[in-house]
C-alpha cells in the first residue's frame, strides 16, 4: 500500500496527470535502483530510457532505474490511435555508504593480465544473460527472499576491497552457512549457470521475463540448468564463498536489462521473525 500511496503523492504534487486521463499508471517509487511495474491500455506503446518496453496482452511492463539514474525519467505512450504522450516523474535521489572489505583473495582485487581475458569472456557472458527480452509474465509475482540471513551488505555501496576502492556494491548480501538452499524469488528461466567465474564465482541468472532478471553469486551448487524453467521458491541453488568473498553469503542481484536494480525494493523488508540470530516478535 506504501508504493500506491506514493504513486498518489507525485500525481497530487502535479508531476503526472491522472491516470485513466493520460493513459499510465505505474506502481512503485521513482528512486535510484527501483523496478517499477507499469501499465497501458492493451494497444498502446510504451518507450523508455531509449528502449520500447515489451508489453503484456493486459497492457503490464516493468521498467528500471539504475543506481546513478538522473533526476528526471521519462516514459512515452503512444496510444492505439497514434497519440504520443509523455510523462516526466522525478527521481529521488538516494546516499550510498562506503564498505570496506577486507581479506578478499588478492587476485579478485588485482587480477594479473594473464587473467583478463577470462574476466572480458565472462562479463561478455553476464551480459548477454541480461540482454533477452523473454515473453515471461514472472516479474507480475510478489518476489519472495530466497533465503533468510543476517544482511551484510546492501546495494550500491561504494566498496573498498583490501584497502582499494573498486566498482560499487550492487547486490545485496545475505550471510549463511555454505550449502544453505537458494530458492527462487519468483518464477523464471534460467540463462546462465558457470561454476566458477573469477570475480562471481558460482554464478546463476534467472530471467522473470521482460529484461528483468535475478542473478545470483559466490556458489558453492547449482542445481539447474540453462534453458530450465523454474517455479518461485524452487530450490536452485547453494550459498557458497567463492570469488570475491571472505566468507559464504548468496549475493543477489536483479537487472532491468543493463540497468542493475535493488533486490530490497522489490522484496521488502525480511520478516525478523525467521532471521537467524534474532529474538521472534512477541
Ligand atoms: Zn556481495
Amino acid at each position: 500500500m506504501a508504493v500506491r500511496f506514493n504513486t498518489l503523492c507525485l500525481l497530487l504534487l502535479g508531476l503526472s496527470g491522472s491516470v485513466s486521463a493520460r493513459g499510465l499508471e505505474i506502481e512503485g517509487v521513482w528512486q535510484q535502483g527501483a523496478t517499477l511495474i507499469g501499465r497501458v491500455e492493451p494497444q498502446a506503446q510504451v518507450t523508455f530510457a531509449g528502449r520500447q518496453v515489451r508489453t503484456t496482452g493486459q497492457g503490464r511492463f516493468v521498467i528500471g532505474l539504475g543506481r546513478d539514474a538522473g533526476t528526471e525519467a521519462v516514459v512515452e505512450v503512444r496510444s492505439g490511435g497514434g497519440e504520443l504522450t509523455r510523462h516526466t516523474f522525478a527521481v529521488k535521489q538516494r546516499h550510498y555508504n562506503i564498505q570496506r572489505i577486507d581479506g578478499v583473495p588478492a587476485r579478485t582485487v588485482n587480477p594479473p593480465p594473464q587473467s583478463l581475458q577470462r574476466i572480458r569472456r565472462e562479463s561478455a557472458l553476464t551480459r548477454r544473460a541480461r540482454a533477452g527480452d523473454l515473453p515471461r509474465e514472472d516479474f507480475l509475482q510478489p518476489f519472495i527472499w530466497p533465503l533468510r540471513g543476517r544482511i551484510t551488505g546492501v546495494y550500491g555501496s561504494q566498496r573498498y576491497y583490501n584497502g582499494e576502492p573498486r566498482r560499487p556494491h550492487y547486490g545485496i548480501d545475505i550471510a549463511a552457512p555454505t550449502g544453505t538452499p537458494v530458492r527462487a524469488p519468483a518464477a523464471g528461466k534460467v540463462t546462465l549457470s558457470h561454476g566458477d567465474m573469477y570475480f562471481s564465482g558460482g554464478t546463476l541468472i534467472l530471467d522473470h521475463g521482460h529484461g528483468l532478471s535475478s542473478t545470483f553469486i559466490h556458489l558453492s551448487e547449482i542445481l539447474v540448468e540453462p534453458g530450465q524453467e523454474v517455479e518461485q521458491g524452487q530450490v536452485i541453488a547453494a550459498v557458497g564463498a567463492s570469488g570475491r568473498a571472505t566468507g559464504p553469503h548468496l549475493d543477489w542481484r536483479m537487472n532491468w536489462f543493463e540497468f542493475r536494480l535493488d533486490p530490497q525494493l522489490v522484496v521488502g523488508a525480511m520478516l525478523p521473525a525467521a532471521a537467524p540470530g534474532r529474538a521472534a516478535p512477541p
